[in-house]
This record gives C-alpha cells, sequence and structure tokens, in this order.
C-alpha cells in the first residue's frame, strides 16, 4: 500500500478495501501463467464538476495498474474492484484495445455481469449528485465509466 502524504484530508470513507489482497485473488484465479502486477491506487484529484471517471489505468511502459483512489470505500463492493483489475490485466495481456477477443476474455470473471449491472446503477455514487442532475437536465444517459 502507498504510505505518501496528500494535499487533502481523505474522506473518512476511504481506506476501506486491501488492494493488494483483491488484486492477489485475481492474478491466482485467472492470470497464473502472467507474472504478478504492480496495483495501486491512484492519487486522490479533487475535481468537482466530474462528468466521467477513469476507474482503472494499465501502464505499458511500466506494467503497473492504477486504481481509482473514489473505489477505496465500504459503499464499493470488492468483486467490482476486481473487475476492474481483471480487465486491466487483460490489457496487459492482449494490448490496449477493446476488440472482441477482449470482451470474449472479459466474461471470464465470474463476477462480470454482476460489475456491469453495479456500475449502471451505482456510477453516481462515484460522480456525485451535480452530475446525476446535469445529465437529467440534458437528458443525456450518464457516461459510462472509461477503463
Ligand atoms: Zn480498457
Amino acid at each position: 500500500m502507498e504510505t505518501q502524504s496528500l494535499p487533502l484530508p481523505l474522506p473518512a470513507l476511504v481506506g476501506h478495501h486491501h488492494l493488494a489482497s483483491l488484486a492477489a485473488e485475481i492474478h491466482r484465479t485467472y492470470f497464473l501463467k502472467f507474472p504478478t502486477l504492480q496495483v495501486r491506487w491512484g492519487h486522490q484529484i479533487i475535481r468537482k464538476k466530474r462528468r466521467s471517471i477513469r476507474l482503472g489505468s494499465y501502464n505499458h511502459d511500466t506494467t503497473e495498474i492504477r486504481i481509482h483512489p473514489l473505489l477505496n470505500a465500504p459503499n464499493i463492493p470488492a468483486f467490482f474492484i476486481q473487475s476492474i483489475i481483471h480487465h486491466e490485466y487483460l490489457h496487459h495481456v492482449l494490448g490496449p484495445g477493446h476488440n472482441r477477443r477482449f470482451h470474449k476474455q472479459e466474461l471470464l470473471f465470474h463476477y462480470h455481469r454482476e460489475s456491469k449491472e453495479w456500475i449502471r446503477r451505482n456510477l453516481f455514487l462515484l460522480l456525485g449528485r451535480k452530475a446525476r442532475r446535469i445529465a437529467r437536465l440534458h437528458e443525456i444517459p450518464p457516461q459510462l465509466a472509461l477503463f
């Protein structure tokens, strides 16, 4: 786990999930023949007018996976965080594109359907109420999480 000092105090809810354990389980279950990748929480960036959120990323140069720190909260289910870790591991294995092969592999994650359903219902937990109001006002569907 990272122990960097942050410029602003984090909300009390943050700091719930043990990322290393969640990542180890994904590696052990799905990617055992590949090396273990470093999985870290990203840095907290305070942005008020969030319209979309990048929940995870994979860096091809460092082979490191970053997970958005807003997910480190008790109202975020562990399986959802693991779905993102699984997705980013797939980028390590299959490259940057989201092609047919990628989507097929994504289905192998045991809670794939639950994860899609969870984010569909709870994206606004992450984007905030303001984004929900803006989306309604303009009758636009909430932007799906990018990762
Ligand atoms: Zn992706």
